[in-house]
């Protein structure tokens, strides 16, 4: 339901991709406001997800695909880095921007999903294979570096599971702060199966960034491929509070880019609009 097209541009112009935004469902976020416990919510709510947006068609559009297209110029530096000529739009790419204004489909769902070899609470223990063998070694590393491992919290999650999430903390926080904290369904990057939720063994979300291991995590996962994704710099941007804790793969070369570079965030990189809300109104 996707498609990405990339041409040169005239002379060293770098590379123009065409982002085709979806319709999808609806949401990137996290499981747990930042106080709340690392158990599995309880799911109560009774909202339902947000409608899906209806497409507006496009005369660039191919004619079996696309509702719409945006043009994003990403930097020469960046697409220099894209040898694998990873997409920004596709969900199973590494470098796929998901956020308030770009969902994912609401039957995506990886296909190479695994449990890490490393310690995991709950049951969203899965990733992606390639960031669970990289979070693997990062608490490999961390082990060696701090003395403790990490532990993942929460890995992949369904449409149909942030659906509860998101729905639960609406019914406790009021929709205004949930969306601070929790991503409505489709929007969530732990769709990709490339967001990781870490903690110290036994941990809580909130309590992380103060530890000596999340102090270490925020310096140190980007020589294994990730990032931390929301931060207090950047919440004008993504429109999430500061979460040490979530970790994004975006693999080694962008994310040794995004360190060597003080990136703000993954949008700016990628030449996307701030996505601070939905842009309902
Ligand atoms: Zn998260």
């Amino acid at each position: 339901m996707l498609t990405c097209r990339k041409s040169r541009t005239a002379g060293w112009g770098g590379l123009t991709i065409l982002v085709a935004a979806t319709m999808a469902g609806c949401g990137v976020g996290d499981s747990q406001p930042p106080s709340a416990a690392a158990g599995q919510p309880v799911v109560t709510a009774s909202e339902t997800p947000q409608a899906p947006v209806a497409p507006t068609p496009s005369p660039e559009d191919s004619p079996t695909e696309t509702p719409s297209q945006d043009t994003v110029e990403i930097a020469d530096d960046v697409a220099t880095l894209n040898d694998e000529s990873n997409s920004l739009v596709d969900p199973m790419s590494i470098w796929v921007i998901v956020n308030k204004r770009n969902p994912v489909s609401q039957d995506f769902r990886p296909d190479d999903l695994v449990v890490p070899d490393m310690t995991t609470a709950g049951s969203n223990n899965q990733l992606r294979a390639v960031a669970a063998s990289a979070l693997v070694a990062l608490s490999q590393e961390a082990q060696e570096a701090v003395g403790q491992p990490l532990q993942l919290t929460s890995g992949f999650r369904s449409f149909d599971t942030q659906t509860r999430i998101y729905n639960n903390f609406v019914a406790q926080h009021g929709q205004e702060r949930a969306d601070t904290f929790s991503a409505r369904p489709g929007h969530s990057e732990h769709q990709t199966g490339l967001a990781a939720d870490v903690t110290t063994v036994g941990g809580t979300l909130g309590g992380f960034g103060d530890t000596e291991l999340g102090r270490w995590t925020t310096e140190n996962s980007w020589r294994y491929g990730f990032i931390v994704r929301y931060t207090e710099e950047n919440q004008h941007i993504t429109g999430y509070i500061p979460e040490p804790w979530h970790l994004r793969y975006v693999g080694e070369n962008m994310a040794e880019y995004y360190h060597n570079t003080n990136a703000l965030a993954l949008e700016n990189v990628f030449g996307f609009p701030p996505a601070p809300d939905y842009g309902e109104d």
